[in-house]
């Protein structure tokens, strides 16, 4: 493997996951992921996992985990293990804080919204508290991301990646009212799961280099990339509302899954349509092929 060249992963088993946000019901972005990354795992006889997001309570919808879980299990996945919920891992995350901090490796940061206009978590925090914080009361954690160089990043979709790191900033891994942040619970999770194959959508592609760098700190390894191209509109726009609520769409789970598999460019048979579920899904885990994917920029839905 070249640092430049896209490389797929080599034969043998992966541990694969599915990681949703218990925000919503299951739609057809995050089925699209489901289902790829289950192929991808199982293609090779590996593991898939099951974790639960359910980190930031506010956020979380009433029944949306059930919901999920229903709906996957209806629509025939299988996954390895118990479910693993971040909202019951505090503890891990905690540590992690911990030895970054003994390291100089996070710093409080207090900082507000308003310090930091209209910067989101993604619009390069200025480092104003890497010296100090510059008033009293609740702070934040935050991840000094630039101090280890990372070499260069290879998806296995999306090709050679390059990052400005100044333009990302310090992450939050703590958050000012303590809850711990997606950046830091994904990189201790997927590394305590023994993730070796990360697949989600390119959205998240940005994400990585602090995961990277997050891994790197603490001296976790670095699992394997893949980010999917998103699903939209037929006509490209950003998948609406009624097309995002996927979990009752018609037909049966055969049918469903059918018009992902189509979705995924693995052009499942006409007739498998049709066909007993079990029956689609050992036709879709011995015909998956990732290079479908490779030179797409989005997924236009039907
Ligand atoms: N929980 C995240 C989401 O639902 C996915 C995180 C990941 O796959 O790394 O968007």
């Amino acid at each position: 493997m070249t640092g430049t060249t896209v490389t797929d992963r080599p034969e043998g088993p992966a541990t694969g996951r599915f990681a949703p946000s218990p925000t919503g019901t299951l739609h057809l972005g995050s089925l699209a992921t489901a289902t790829a990354s289950f192929l991808d795992a199982r293609l090779h006889g590996g593991r898939w996992l099951l974790r639960m997001e359910d980190l930031d309570r506010a956020r979380e919808v009433p029944g949306a985990a059930a919901g999920i879980l229903g709906d996957l299990e209806r629509l025939g996945f299988w996954w390895d293990g118990p479910v693993v919920y971040q909202s019951q891992r505090h503890d891990l995350y905690q540590q992690a804080v911990a030895a970054l901090e003994a390291r100089g490796l996070a710093y409080p940061c207090s900082c507000t919204r308003r310090d930091l206009g209209a910067t989101d978590d993604l619009g390069g925090y200025p480092g104003t508290c890497r010296a100090g914080t510059r008033r009293s009361g609740p702070t934040a954690m935050r991840f000094r991301a630039d101090l280890s160089p990372l070499g260069p990043f290879v998806d296995r979709l999306q090709g050679p990646v390059e990052v400005d790191p100044s333009a990302l900033g310090d992450p939050v891994i703590r958050r000012r009212d303590g809850l711990y942040a997606y950046q830091l619970a994904v990189v201790v999770d997927d590394a305590a799961q023994g993730v070796t194959d990360v697949m989600r959508g390119a959205d998240l592609l940005p994400s990585s280099y602090w995961q990277r760098s997050l891994q790197r700190a603490l001296g976790l390894p670095e699992p394997r990339y893949a980010h999917l191209p998103l699903v939209c509109e037929p006509g490209g726009a950003k998948l609406s509302k009624s097309a995002r609520a996927l979990a009752r769409q018609d037909g049966s789970p055969s049918e469903q899954i059918w018009r992902v598999l189509s979705l995924l460019r693995q052009a499942p048979p006409p007739e498998l349509a049709r066909a007993p579920l079990a029956e689609l899904w050992d036709w879709a885990i011995g015909h998956w092929r990732l290079g479908a994917l490779r030179t797409v920029a989005s997924l236009p839905a039907d």
